[in-house]
């Protein structure tokens, strides 16, 4: 298990999955996927306030739905688990212990008052603000009085002085930090609470994680956890950070701003596939433009082609991508998509008619309601362009279909050329007043598998219709 390439996702359950997480767990897992490696799910939900259990099943959902399978995580557990941080706390325990033992750590008693004006008077004179060292080295003596009063301590973490910190990430290229510029950071709450940066880099390390993918906004805190496994003698995965997923008014998709969220799409009917061709393209410049199915994603996915441009989120892009998706959706699951708005009395058979009409037409499933009525129902009205487009044609046009329709059958070929005859119509002229008659619009699926599916009676009462219709009126 150590050697191999091995991802991790690793949501924190305090809201919906949104798009930009999805892109940062889609990327992880195509990485893992695309080189034979293993992909992990680890759960960070130290912050008890903040999450929720709720948060959790969603976002696990949303990770199923998107088609991201775990190797291990909560509920396949492995040697390297347990998968939830909040379950870890012994482990964490026994390597503050470890980091206490090598004097690299020690309690600090200062509240939250005393550290805002010592970052206010750090910003007042233009110091860049970071924890002034104020308990770094306390005596026993006054920590024992800090105790007295009650106080409880954070556990800070003593940054090493004069160190420089370097590693070369797999998206930004070489980074270098000075620990000079990184005040001692708290590792541990008052309330003995964990702090986000200490078990996420030590778990990364312990679950052997060699590639860590994550956004760009936790770029700054590369540096302090590179520094955490130093001091703990850890290996230290390499990092990319991916630049920010923008919203369409160019601030940060972030799911505590409840934008875009994955659910949200899929509640819209978005398909899954739609969705990861759409991700696997914001930001990476490795896929071909064509649709590429999800089981080819992961060998479509490299690594070296994802840029450093923030990239924006487009719901026409999105879009294209879903139609691409609807068009190869076949039988039972095109059924399943459109079940959810279809009336309950539409029989299967009628069903499976409407799902071919409709599979190149619509981008939700809702689309396809008014071919409901197209194929088994009256048409509404015509509007006024199409009533103008009927009027040209004239009733003689549609007298001459249904007798051409009497010799031909519904075989659109047969049934257009025996019409040219008797009209002396062709192309546009012929075939937009059938359509119109046919569907009541302009557009539409294929008129010929149309023709030939619906019934008979129907297409002779909407000829029959036209064809004794006063010029001007519908
Ligand atoms: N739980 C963190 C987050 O959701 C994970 C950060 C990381 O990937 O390292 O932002
Ligand atoms: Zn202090």
């Amino acid at each position: 298990m150590s050697n191999i390439l091995t991802t991790r996702y690793a949501p924190s359950p305090t809201g919906r999955m949104h798009l930009g997480n999805a892109r940062t767990a889609l990327f992880s897992y195509l990485l893992a996927r695309g080189r034979g490696g293993r992909f992990v799910l680890r759960v960070e939900d130290t912050d008890e306030q903040r999450g929720s259990e709720a948060h959790l099943t969603s976002q696990l959902e949303d990770l199923g739905w998107l088609g991201l399978d775990w190797d291990a995580g909560p509920g396949s557990e492995d040697a390297l688990g347990p998968y939830r941080q909040s379950e870890r706390g012994a482990l964490y325990d026994e390597h503050y212990a470890r980091l206490g033992a090598a004097g690299r750590t020690y309690p600090c008693y200062c509240s939250a008052a005393e550290l805002e004006v010592s970052r206010r008077t750090q910003l007042a004179g233009s110091l860049p603000p970071r924890y002034a060292g104020t308990c770094r080295s306390l005596t026993e003596a006054q920590r024992a009085r800090h105790e007295a009063a009650g106080r409880r301590p954070t556990l800070r973490f003593r940054v090493p002085a004069g160190k420089r910190v370097e590693f070369d990430d797999l998206v930004r290229g070489p980074q270098e930090f000075s620990s000079d510029d990184i005040g001692d950071f708290v590792i541990r709450r008052a309330d003995g609470v964990p702090m986000f940066f200490f078990c996420n880099v030590l778990d990364d390390s312990l679950m052997r994680v060699s590639h860590v993918l994550r956004g760009e906004d936790h770029l700054t805190n590369t540096p302090r956890q590179l520094m955490l496994l130093e001091a703990l003698g850890l290996a230290r995965p390499e990092y990319g950070h991916l630049p920010m997923l923008l919203g369409p008014d160019g601030a940060p998709l972030s799911k505590r701003r409840g934008s875009v969220s994955v659910g949200d799409l899929r509640d819209a009917g978005y398909l899954p596939a739609a969705v990861t061709n759409y991700l696997l393209r914001l930001g990476h410049a490795g896929a071909p433009d064509e649709w590429i199915d999800p089981a080819d994603q992961p060998g479509a996915f490299l690594l070296e082609r994802v840029g450093r441009a923030p990239a924006h989120f487009d719901e026409v892009q999105l879009q294209h991508w879903q139609r691409e998706a609807v068009k190869r959706l076949d039988g039972q699951a095109l059924q399943d998509w459109l079940a959810p708005v279809l009336p309950a009395t539409l029989r299967p058979a009628e069903r499976r008619l409407l799902g071919l009409t409709v599979s190149h037409n619509v981008v939700f499933p809702v689309d396809a309601l008014p071919w409901v009525d197209v194929l088994f129902g009256e048409l509404p009205s015509l509007q006024a362009d199409l009533r103008e487009l009927v009027d040209r044609a004239g009733p003689e046009f549609f007298a001459a279909a249904l007798d051409s329709l009497a010799v031909t059958g519904p075989d659109l070929p047969a049934l257009a050329r025996e019409l040219k005859q008797r009209t002396g119509r062709k192309g546009a002229g012929l075939f937009m007043p059938l359509r119109i008659a046919l569907t009541g619009r302009r557009d539409g699926p294929e008129l010929g598998p149309l023709l030939a599916a619906l019934p008979q009676a129907t297409i002779h009462r909407r000829f029959s219709a036209l064809a004794a219709r006063p010029q001007g009126k519908d």
